[in-house]
């Protein structure tokens, strides 16, 4: 009888062992399959290209070399799907599109400190919210309640949308930090990947998780929680289902996958600040972050 090795060779049964002991392939396969899902997010989540995989594997994955036209195979038979050329210029469209408007916005692509953009900043928070600062007074937040009214129709957003965005695409709360940070001139890049990234006992592998808002001046990571996708203690109890995008889920689950992602950032000596859906909505949350980078 005769099976095929991890290297797609067609191998006697009565050598497989032997051959496999000195394969690089079925080593590298065995590896992979160790840390499935860490490299299953790192690609379909933290959209790793595969080049950049390649060259850090060694780093990423603990193998010193794969070959790519192997390691291309080995992820379309295990079922994990990387990018096409056309989805990836999608992204990068998508990218640009952010940079775009940033631009129109604000004349740079990302938060400066000089004078002219902190003017334009603060013409822009006026034409927004109608202040330069919305965030100094209960008088103000109605006011931006108002706004939120006119401009969306609803005081709060809908949660549907709101989960942690694969697509490069930020949710509305997630955007309502960002902008009211920006506002307050306080520094933060969105979506970082690859910050934290480190062995996790819990999970006994791997991790990188990508978080919502990193304020790498004060050591914050802000996430954004949907009350849904995070089950909102506020809404849920421990052994109510969940139904995710991936399949169902006990709350309690939930939170302690959510527990054990806070541990593993704030191992790196970074605080965390969660911010939920519901009190995004209710503009209660501004007391929260600025306390913690006083
Ligand atoms: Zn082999």
């Amino acid at each position: 009888m005769k099976t095929f090795c991890a290297c797609n060779r067609l191998i006697s049964t009565l050598t497989i062992n032997s051959h496999q002991e000195k394969c690089s392939c079925y080593l590298n396969h065995k590896k992979l399959l160790n840390q499935f899902d860490f490299l299953k997010n790192l690609i379909e989540v933290e959209e790793y290209s595969i080049d950049e995989i390649l060259k850090r594997s060694n780093e990423l994955l603990n193998i010193k070399t794969i070959s790519r036209n192997w390691f291309e195979k080995w992820l379309l038979k295990n079922d994990i799907k990387r990018r096409t050329i056309k989805e990836s210029n999608s992204t990068k469209r998508r990218h640009q599109k952010v940079i775009n408007t940033a631009l129109k916005n604000y004349g740079v692509t990302n938060v400066s400190k000089s004078n002219i953009i902190k003017q334009r900043k603060e013409d822009t928070c006026l034409k927004l919210y109608g202040v330069k600062n919305p965030y100094q007074s209960e008088e103000k937040k109605d006011k931006i309640k108002q706004t939120m009214l006119n401009r969306y129709g609803s005081e709060s957003f809908n949660g549907s949308k709101f989960y942690k965005p694969h697509s490069g695409i930020i949710s509305n709360p997630h955007n309502l930090v960002s902008n009211w940070l920006l506002c307050n001139n306080i520094s933060h890049q969105n979506e970082v990947g690859g910050k934290f990234f480190g062995w996790n006992d819990k999970l006994d592998r791997n991790y990188s998780p990508r978080v919502d808002i990193l304020l790498n001046d004060h050591q914050i990571v802000i996430e954004i929680f949907g009350d849904y996708w995070h089950a909102n203690p506020k809404f849920y109890k421990m052994n109510d289902i969940i139904k995710l995008y991936h399949g169902n889920e006990l709350a309690k689950n939930i939170w302690d996958h959510d527990r054990n992602r806070i541990d593993h950032i704030k191992s790196f000596k970074f605080n965390v600040i969660i911010l939920w859906e519901h009190d995004i909505n209710n503009f209660s949350f501004s007391n929260t972050v600025l306390e913690s980078i006083k």
